[in-house]
């Protein structure tokens, strides 16, 4: 950290702010000059006591950080790409991964055939939500249980692996004993207890990026799953709150460019909620592909104007199919294939 002082600061305060940083656990590093002078903090930023502190004191003008609060996630602590092995399933390095299927499980022939023209098209992995987190309590909340088994069945029919939503800590235990990996959605971003609780259960985890989340505070709420000692996450952009009306939510791709230069974590588009409009998400997942993602997740619905949820952001079966038709041109250049 580097402590700035407020220039014609008299010795004894300077004096007062470097006792203050030895106070702290750090080394001192006063450098004075003729204007102004600052005092470099010697320290591993991390584990040390935060020097924000300081700011109480009236003679210092600014505390500066230099380290990165996140640690295990940056690239610098693990250059090379993170493989993630789903069950036989790779995401990231020069693979990239479709996972698709409906935004909630509905029912049986919903799901089933949805996984199967999903698997078809290409995708390895098959979405569903069973518990879903809805703005409205009157809104459908997913089967549960039920919808659990659906899935199962689903993997048992199609082999494709299985990402599904855990809502809540008290939900992990049972989610994980059925899914292949674990979706942290948008509105749990920041649920810490959530993060160490889907850490504990060993199953690779899936990170959306919260709505107004910096992506410094993504890559934090991802590492709150690695220092709980699960290295396998995904992290999702899937659209921020911004001022814009069109869509749902600004798709934000350069924090997908952000991520795979500042992690080595793979890194997953989800277009579907980044735009919330059918129309939108053949050109975002090919904007996904070239900006470095290394897989898309995309709600697929078979009928989507009879969805229980976000029915105007789903694709058809036959949209789907296009999409992913499209996607080998793009591919090549990026340096992937599925
Ligand atoms: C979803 O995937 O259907 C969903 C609710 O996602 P998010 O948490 O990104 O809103
Ligand atoms: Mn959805």
């Amino acid at each position: 950290m580097i402590i700035v002082i407020k220039p014609n600061t008299s010795q004894e305060a300077i004096e007062e702010v470097i006792a203050g940083v030895a106070k702290l656990g750090y080394e001192p590093r006063p450098i004075y000059g003729i204007q102004q002078t600052v005092v470099a903090a010697i320290g591993d930023e991390r584990t040390h006591h935060a020097l924000e502190s300081l700011m109480v004191l009236p003679q210092v003008e600014k505390v500066m950080r230099v380290q990165k609060r996140y640690k295990l996630v940056s690239r610098e602590s693990h250059p090379e790409d993170t493989v993630i092995d789903v069950d036989g399933v790779l995401v990231g390095g020069d693979r990239f991964t479709v996972m698709a299927g409906p935004c909630s499980v509905e029912g049986e022939e919903q799901l089933l055939s949805t996984a199967r023209a999903v698997k078809a098209a290409g995708a390895t992995i098959l979405r569903g939500g069973a518990y879903k987190p809805r703005t409205s309590p009157y809104e459908f909340q997913g089967l549960g249980k039920r919808g659990l088994e659906l899935l199962a069945l689903a993997k048992k029919e199609t082999g494709l692996k299985i990402i599904t939503e855990v809502l809540s800590e008290r939900d992990v235990e049972h989610v994980s004993g059925m899914a292949d990996i674990l979706q942290i959605g948008a509105r749990n971003a920041q649920n810490f207890q959530l993060l160490i609780e889907a850490a504990r259960s060993g199953k690779p985890i899936l990170l959306k990026r919260g709505l107004s989340q910096k992506i410094d505070e993504w890559l934090l709420s991802a590492e709150y799953i690695l220092a709980h000692g699960n290295p396998n996450v995904m992290l999702c952009e899937r659209g921020i709150r911004t001022f814009e009306t069109y869509t749902r939510n600004t798709l934000d791709l350069s924090a997908v460019a952000v991520a795979k230069i500042e992690s080595h974590l793979p890194v997953i588009v989800d277009p579907s909620q980044g735009a919330g409009r059918a129309s939108l998400i053949h050109r975002l997942c090919r904007g996904a592909v070239a900006v470095g993602a290394d897989g898309l997740i995309v709600e697929v619905h078979p009928n989507p104007a009879k969805a229980l949820s976000d029915g105007q952001q789903q694709v058809d079966f036959a949209s789907f199919e296009t999409l992913m038709s499209e996607l080998p041109p793009y591919l090549v250049p990026a340096g992937r294939h599925f």
